[in-house]
């Protein structure tokens, strides 16, 4: 169970929207609000520590060097990882870019001797699934036709799982890189995580996970998946915009090459040549969101305190009121798993395709009812086109969504073929 006033610690859900209606947020699969908790360490942050990191020898530069690494421990212990294993980024879609460019890096002789094992060409492949988010498939996408190497996916079935009948076809001794998402952030599913990181290792090939959609919402610790590299986001945790964290593995990150260069992460610089700080800090060119790392850690401290547990279980159950709810309403078709509404593989996430009624629309009788739903493609095209669709109306859910939350977004779309005059 999760504490009855969890609500409370989020100012923004007090607020009312289109005329006086009680907002429900069921968009923190885009972007998740923040708790007061997260708001006041960035403030006090700036107004009272903000100075250069690893840079100063004044009493500021000391401690805002230190409330820095303190946020990255914070960060690492969250997901099961030292802190040296810890690089910030911008997003998750920057951690992500970061491996992939530091691989091409690698592979244009960046890095020298200790980069070569990470280079990759003709007759190399990566392999992504079907089920991506564009940022963990245009970067591999972009390698592939930077290196020559060619790109594999594996599939999804009809429910949007992974169609693992192909996975010894398409994960091969080719395969120099697996990147998968842990959860779809359209159907909610879950990967088969040690099923697939057992094919990688067989095969040799690195695993990137991206935990954008799973670390905010299940317990997840790096060592037990035993992943290689894995990316998520500060904002869809309850955290602050504008960073997020790549894990790497220490070896791989102390030899991989940076993907983008500057100060901060060099050791001697010359005219001619450059060598690498260690990892972390060779992967971090230049001023680091430094507020934004210690609200991340502000993020993940609440969370930890209540527990990824009590948050899982929480949102297990919005998952079945939504996937059972919108899988019963006429003319309504739920993108992935039906009929297993609470299975252990999928999560609080229902995107829905109404049939007749465009996703922008849906979007907007939702709206007009005070409730904030995400349309478009979720930045899937592949699985969306997948499902024979374009787009969709999805709700996501987190620690302040309410079971009446979740049954109003069901009840309000069960009018929505009648309000179009679709009905059959
Ligand atoms: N991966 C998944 C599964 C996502 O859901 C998202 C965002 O929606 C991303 C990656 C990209 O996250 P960000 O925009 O924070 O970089």
């Amino acid at each position: 169970m999760l504490p009855s006033n969890v609500r409370d610690d989020f100012p923004l859900l007090a607020r009312t929207v289109r005329n006086g209606k009680p907002l429900v947020y069921l968009d923190s699969g885009a972007t998740a609000q923040k708790p007061r908790v997260v708001l006041d360490a960035e403030r006090e942050f700036n107004e009272r520590h903000n100075g250069a990191v690893a840079r100063g020898a004044h009493l500021l530069a000391e401690e805002a060097t230190g409330l820095f690494e303190d946020a990255r421990a914070v960060v690492a212990d969250f997901v099961g990882a030292d802190a040296g294993e810890i690089v910030w980024s911008q997003n998750a879609t920057s951690a992500l870019n970061i491996v992939a460019a530091a691989i091409g890096n690698a592979t244009a002789g960046v890095g020298g001797a200790e980069g070569a094992r990470f280079r990759i060409g003709p007759g190399d492949e990566i392999c992504v699934t079907e089920a991506e988010h564009h940022a963990n498939l245009v970067p591999w996408q972009q390698l592939a036709v930077r290196t020559g190497a060619t790109l594999r996916w594996i599939p999804v079935d009809d429910e949007g799982r992974l169609d693992l009948d192909h996975l010894d076809t398409v994960v091969t001794e080719r395969t120099k890189v697996l990147a998968f998402t842990h959860v779809s952030n359209i159907t909610g599913v879950i990967s088969p995580v040690s099923t697939l990181v057992e094919r990688a290792k067989a095969v040799g090939a690195l695993t990137v996970l991206d935990g954008c959609q799973s670390v905010p919402h299940l317990p997840v610790d790096v060592k037990q998946l035993d992943v290689d590299f894995m990316a998520f986001s500060g904002h869809k945790m309850l955290g602050p915009t504008g960073i997020g964290a790549l894990y790497g593995r220490n070896d791989l990150l102390d030899a991989l090459p940076p993907a983008t260069f500057g100060g901060g992460a060099v050791k001697t610089v010359t005219m001619e040549d450059t060598s690498w700080q260690e990892a972390p800090m060779r992967h971090e060119p230049g001023t680091q969101p430094v507020a934004q790392a210690v609200g991340m850690a502000a993020a993940a401290h609440y969370l930890a305190q209540i527990g990824m547990d009590q948050v899982e279980e929480h949102e297990r159950a919005l998952a079945a009121v939504l996937r059972e709810g919108v899988s019963q309403i006429p003319g309504v078709r739920l993108l992935g798993p039906v009929g297993d509404a609470d299975s252990r593989d999928v999560i609080a996430i229902a995107a829905v395709s109404v049939d007749g009624v465009h996703p922008h629309d849906v979007g907007q009788v939702l709206d007009d009812r005070g409730i904030a739903a995400r349309v478009g493609h979720h930045c899937g095209q592949p699985l969306h086109r997948r499902f024979g669709v374009t787009g969709s109306t999805r709700a996501s859910a987190h620690v302040y969504t309410t079971v009446e939350e979740a049954q109003a977004f069901v009840d309000v779309l069960a009018t929505v073929p009648e309000f179009f005059g679709v009905r059959a």
